[in-house]
């Protein structure tokens, strides 16, 4: 991520290269955005990964337990 300092209210950076862009504005160009879209598609896809994981981990953590009573 990158560290916006609070004394410059008036512009944003782009979140892909960043370069400065005005404030209305996330994406220095349209390159850039679609590059974000791609990562945000993926951080998604792997967030639903991770969630699975955790909850097939639980369930092989606490089955065992429930089993045993
Ligand atoms: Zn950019």
């Amino acid at each position: 991520m990158v560290d916006i300092p609070k004394e410059i209210p008036e512009h944003k950076h782009c979140m892909i290269c960043g370069k400065s862009i005005s404030v209305e504005r996330e994406f220095c160009s349209e390159d850039c955005q679609e590059q974000y879209n791609g990562i945000m598609k993926k951080r998604k896809r792997s967030n639903y990964i991770m969630i699975i994981v955790m909850v097939i981990l639980l369930a092989v953590l606490f089955i065992p337990m429930l089993l045993q009573g």
